[in-house]
């Protein structure tokens, strides 16, 4: 048996359900002893995971990453912060600490902290032996200045719900409340799957002059505007429980108390969008303070990107019924937007968890709906889009809009699927060029003649083997060792390729990519194959046009029967894509 020894003290924690003050033994080792294995011993245990260095951090109020001046006892934080630095921030803080003092305090406290110097240090001193770029020791600075974790711990990339945790960890500590295990901060609840996103059926056809308007970063700006936090869902207090979840009654939110989780994200909301992201783009500031505003700006938002998946995956910030609630704002917020828009007369085409399509609307028209939204549902909303032409399929979450500059947004559509040949990729971007320019139905039907040459002449240079072998060639990766694959009766073709390489000699490992021509099907060792690796090829007869055709056909129409363009031989009688390309 080994004599621990210990000191135990009697402190008072906040509870971050009830607000109440509680009293609980504090045990301080004072050796090197196991603390999560003497948290076992006892019934019930709090805080036992977090390390000691960072407690002693916590308990300080120190923070890593930042420089401290040490005179003996007396640790003071280094917080230089120029006047004009500080004016600025007020300024653009100004509404937010009238409206929500707790949030503007904690992203007064993190600018400070973020806007101090890196130390231009040798990583050796924390025991990495790498060289690394400036950038890179900036960011490890920031994330550990903003997470409250150890700079070293940031050097390879933790995952995003380690960041979330320690954050978390961190403000509760700093406002004595007791970090409640995951079960209590889950409310005994189980985990189980949720009610995701809402998807308005998009209006198939052809759009000239769509406008999207996109809600800014949404489920973080409605864990901040909704107060969603894991104590404000389902309160207990009388006075709360009309303040329903939109469409899932049994759940309603404090109006009486700030959520912490909802304090933390929309601090870290606002500093990203008010000070740190037009920052990192102000080229009035030096070099240096860019390149901290632009890794600050990335960090925060790969917080803010996963504020909704931890919380109904990761355990430890989990709890099922907040991630429901948000899940429910968003689709009553987009469902609203919709509905607004509707009632204006505006033509929404299309909607799709944060954003909105609309046909034809005036300038004026969106800057009434962003600024109604505002007003009515506390969100933000912004163009992030214009298209002269916009096509929906009838599918929703696949469409291509072309830009007034000529670019071409293209979402989910399998024409351009990274493993076809370049051959369909070209012919697709040059159908899509034709659409440049276009504004009208007119010019449309103008545009919509030349893609069918377009596709007739790819389709004729095929056949008169005017396409280079490059163009037509499929790069694939296998995914297992193709030597197990031998035996097996039918064989994918990236596996044939493999097998004629590995009876040339030739190494073949998973994962390599296999670089083939689809030809006319021939017999191999008894099997029916349908391609050659590229450099196997002896001429150009054995390629099968067909099959390249085939192929090409399928992946257009997906983009353009919505078009009423067709290529299949089934919608316009017996006629093929070789037919049409005589006319
Ligand atoms: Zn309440």
């Amino acid at each position: 048996m080994r004599v621990v020894d210990l000191g135990v003290e009697v402190v008072e924690k906040i509870d971050l359900f009830t607000g109440k003050r509680l009293k609980l033994s504090k045990i301080e080792l004072n050796d090197s002893f196991d603390v999560l294995d003497l948290s076992k011993r006892f019934s019930k245990s709090w805080e036992s995971d977090i390390s000691v260095v960072s407690s002693y951090m916590y308990d300080k109020n120190l923070v890593f990453g930042s420089q401290y001046n040490i005179k003996g006892d007396k640790i003071t934080p280094v917080l230089d912060i120029s006047d004009i630095d500080l004016e600025s921030f007020e300024k653009n803080f100004f509404e937010i600490k009238k409206n929500n003092p707790e949030k503007y305090e904690l992203s007064k406290r993190l600018f400070i902290l973020c806007s101090q110097s890196v130390p231009e240090i040798s990583l050796k001193r924390f025991g990495l032996a790498e060289n690394i770029e400036l950038k890179k020791l900036h960011s490890m600075f920031m994330q550990a200045r903003i997470a409250n974790m150890p700079v070293p711990k940031t050097f390879r990339g933790r995952r995003v719900s380690v960041w979330i945790k320690s954050i978390l960890h961190s403000y509760l500590r700093s406002k004595n409340i007791l970090i409640p295990t995951s079960e209590e901060l889950r409310r005994g609840e189980e985990t189980h799957s949720i009610k995701g996103a809402l998807t308005f059926a998009p209006e198939s056809g052809v759009h000239f002059n769509v406008v999207v308007v996109d809600f800014d970063s949404m489920y973080p700006s409605l864990i901040d505007s909704y107060n969603l936090s894991h104590e404000t869902i389902d309160c207990g207090d009388k006075q709360c429980e009309g303040n329903k979840v939109p469409r899932l009654t049994q759940h309603c939110v404090c109006t009486k108390r700030r959520g912490v989780y909802s304090i933390l994200i929309g601090s870290l909301k606002d500093l990203r969008v008010y000070w740190f992201k037009p920052r990192s783009k102000n080229k009035g500031l030096s070099e240096n303070e860019r390149v901290l505003a632009e890794v600050t700006s990335k960090f925060l938002k790969l917080i803010l990107v996963s504020s909704y998946g931890v919380v109904i995956r990761i355990e430890g910030i989990s709890r099922s019924s907040l991630g429901e609630a948000i899940t429910a704002y968003g689709r009553y917020s987009l469902r609203r937007a919709y509905e607004i828009a509707k009632e204006k007369g505006l033509h929404p085409i299309y909607g799709d968890t944060d954003s909105l399509f609309l046909e034809n609307p005036s300038n004026s028209e969106v800057d009434w709906l962003v600024k109604t939204i505002k007003h009515k549902l506390k969100l933000d909303m912004s163009i992030e889009a214009r298209y002269n032409l916009c096509v929906l399929p009838k599918a929703a979450k696949a469409y291509f809009g072309i830009k007034k500059d000529g670019s071409a947004d293209i979402k989910g559509l399998t024409a351009i699927k990274s493993n076809s040949p370049v051959y369909v990729h070209k012919t697709f971007h040059s159908c899509i060029d034709e659409l440049k320019n276009v504004e009208d139905k007119a010019e449309f039907d103008a545009a919509k003649s030349r893609i069918r040459k377009v596709v007739s002449k790819a389709i004729s240079d095929l056949q008169q083997g005017k396409i280079s072998l490059e163009d037509l060639e499929y790069k694939v990766a296998i995914h297992e060792d193709p030597k197990k694959k031998i035996k097996g009766v039918a064989l994918h073709q990236p596996y044939q390729c493999a097998i004629q390489l590995l009876n040339l000699g030739r190494t073949v490992k998973r994962w390599d990519i296999m670089h083939f021509i689809k030809v006319k099907p021939f017999n191999y060792n008894s099997k029916r194959f349908t391609v050659k690796p590229t450099e196997l090829l002896k001429s150009i007869h054995e390629i099968n046009i067909e099959d390249y055709v085939r192929n090409l056909t399928t992946a257009l129409n997906q983009t353009f029967k919505p078009m009423d363009i067709s290529f299949s031989d089934q919608e316009q009688g017996k006629r093929t894509l070789l037919d049409f390309s005589k006319n």
